[in-house]
């Protein structure tokens, strides 16, 4: 190959690395545009414009005058860019214009690695102060915010609770009327079931009961390890475990040798002998599940990692010879009264576990009476890549669709479209989806049928214009109705794409993605897909397809559910993300944006398009 020719397709690669995936080259809103259906909207005609510039550089042949030697700052930088030029992949490149505005430019030419040069060690810096200070979309550091919060399905519904609430949204208690003159058009509105479980709407400024309910479902829970009933356990070999069970289907083996905790709700019996609950949630390191030595199980790389979930994957709370100076008996706490014995004065739980929920809730150990907790990884989430396009966090499954569904409501209900909206936006943010869904709050329980039916009866009274009868406005409502099932989907792994069918692929980046399956193990039809992907297509969010290859299990989510127990038509979907149910996951930070978008742009666009589609008898 000719020198001159391999200078047009080195320009060439860099114009096309300029134009259209570099991050180094682009504002994040104008990267955030190439992710319409592969259109540029911002800075569109940039990289055509530095192939040209660079194309006519390299035609002219030309090089740039020898640098005066008027001082010695200029002499040393200019002999940088004469050692530069001595590089062949270099020639046309330093020959580029460097302009003081375009710096990312200036960095990108500078990537030869056969380039040493005294001025590399200072754009290396000045490239690395670039890289790290990329701005991730706004959205997804509110979402690692999120996620740092909420460690367990209770902290999730709390924290979206005081979200709804500081945006207007009156709470409806399930145990109280939801009399007519509350619930009224253009009202915002939510219930909690069981504190895991938050069911959330906004009535349309047009709305009439009957009309449709546009609803975002996810879920708040994730695997994880639970404490026991009884959680205390014998001594083994001087120390202290605690006894848990798996819940859901977790990637155990990624729960060894982590820095863990425990979080959830714990019930406190009040002097005037009330129980209340309060959340708990214990930020340092209590526990651990310690890996085997390699030295003691020499096969496990090849024989693969298969602890036993009930003997090798208790974690380990304190040496029993401390706990034991420290004044804490495993046998008894030393009160007979304590609220959380089996009898005999016998405590279900280490004593230490007591005092640590004791000090951080501020109360006596024994005001309590009974709690529920979690095995937590305390490592917080966080924004990381080497471009800062990823979040690593546990609990992306499914608090990123729990939080792009909230956010979207509240943007949707404060947007000026609600006034004259025919219907009402809702979400509907389940527990139990990780353990089949069949609870009073999750997918498979009333919650989200019940504040439907309530909403649509409350508002008769309050309706100006006049329902068209009723005796099946439920029904009516429900068949006008449409429900987006979001849960995290599987992008294409690097190293094992061998997994996914080769025509469904999801990739970061690229959209949320449309889930089918045949068996019904998604709720998707043509009809829902078709009507969600055209929801985002009128606001230029792309969408990404999936199905399952036909030699594999498939998995299943809350969408086959909640269809088949109400009629509405259902789509499943989801954001792509790598490692799900692991401790720690990943996901794009790009994504979270799309999905926000999309999320809004259903509620926006739904109306429109439902009335654009009819299926032929
Ligand atoms: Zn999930």
């Amino acid at each position: 190959m000719t020198k001159e020719k391999r200078e047009i397709i080195h320009n060439e690669m860099k114009g096309l690395l300029l134009s259209s995936s570099s991050p180094l080259c682009s504002s994040t809103s104008s990267r955030r545009a190439l992710m319409v259906f592969g259109k540029r909207i911002g800075g569109g005609g940039g990289g055509a414009s530095i192939r040209r510039t660079l194309a006519s550089a390299s035609s002219s042949s030309s090089r740039p005058p020898p640098p005066s030697s008027s001082s010695k700052k200029k002499k040393k930088s200019s002999d940088a860019l004469a050692n530069q030029r001595d590089c062949d992949c270099c020639v046309a490149t330093n020959t580029f214009p460097i302009n003081p505005s375009r710096n990312r430019i200036q960095y990108q030419s500078r990537q030869c690695a056969t380039v040493a040069s005294s001025s590399s060690s200072t754009n290396n810096q000045q490239q690395r102060k670039m890289l790290s200070s990329i701005e991730p979309p706004t959205v997804a550091k509110e979402l690692v915010e999120y996620l740092n919060k909420s460690w367990t399905a209770f902290h999730a519904t709390k924290n979206a609770e005081e979200m709804l609430k500081k945006e207007g949204f009156v709470k409806l208690d399930e145990d109280k009327s939801w009399s007519s003159s509350k619930l009224k058009p253009g009202g915002k509105y939510y219930m909690v079931r069981n504190q895991s479980c938050i069911v959330a709407f906004c009535l349309g400024g047009e709305y009439v009961p009957g009309d449709g309910f546009h609803i975002i479902a996810a879920h708040t829970d994730s695997p994880c390890p639970k404490l026991k009933p009884v959680s205390k356990r014998k001594e083994r070999a001087g120390c202290i475990g605690i006894g848990v069970q798996p819940y859901g289907g977790g990637l155990w083996h990624t729960w060894f040798d982590r820095d863990l905790s425990v979080a959830g709700r714990v019930l406190l019996k009040k002097k005037d002998g009330r129980v209340q609950s309060e959340l708990v949630t214990i930020e340092r390191p209590i526990v651990r599940i310690p890996s085997l030595a390699i030295h003691l199980d020499r096969e496990i790389n090849q024989s693969g990692f298969k602890p036993n979930l009930e003997t090798n994957f208790a974690p380990i709370l304190a040496t029993a010879i401390k706990a034991e100076l420290e004044g804490f008996n495993n046998k008894s706490n030393g009160n007979n009264n304590n609220n959380i014995s089996s009898g005999g004065g016998e405590t279900m739980h280490h004593p230490i576990i007591l005092a640590i929920l004791a000090e951080e809730l501020k109360c006596e150990q024994d005001d309590i009476v009974d709690f529920e907790l979690n095995v937590c990884d305390t490592q917080k989430s966080q924004i990381g890549g080497a471009t800062n396009e990823f979040i690593f966090s546990g609990r992306l499954d499914n608090l990123c669709s729990s939080f792009c569904a909230l956010k979207a409501l509240i943007d949707a209900s404060k947007d000026s479209s609600l006034k004259k909206h025919k219907g009402a936006r809702a979400i509907a943010l389940f527990d139990n989806e990780e353990v089949g869904s069949v609870s009073t709050s999750g997918g498979g329980g009333t919650v989200m049928i019940e504040a439907i039916k309530r909403a649509t009866l409350s508002s008769k009274g309050n309706s100006s214009a006049s329902s068209e009868g009723d005796s099946d406005v439920i029904e009516r409502c429900l068949a006008k109705s449409f429900l987006v099932s979001a849960d995290m989907a599987h992008a294409v792994h690097p190293n094992y794409s061998e997994k996914h069918e080769e025509q469904h692929q999801p990739l970061f980046h690229k959209g949320v993605v449309v889930k089918h399956n045949a068996n019904q193990r998604y709720a998707t039809t043509a009809l829902t897909a078709y009507m969600f992907r055209e929801c985002a297509k009128l606001s230029g969010v792309s969408t990404q397809e999936f199905v399952v290859k036909n030699d594999m299990g498939c998995g299943s989510t809350i969408g086959p559910i909640v269809s088949a127990q109400t009629g509405i038509r259902t789509v499943d979907v989801g954001v792509p993300q790598l490692s799900m149910h692991s401790v720690r996951e990943m996901m794009g930070t790009e994504d979270v944006d799309i999905c926000h978008k999309h999320f809004l742009a259903f509620y926006e666009n739904i109306a429109k398009v439902d009335a654009s589609v009819q299926l032929s008898s």
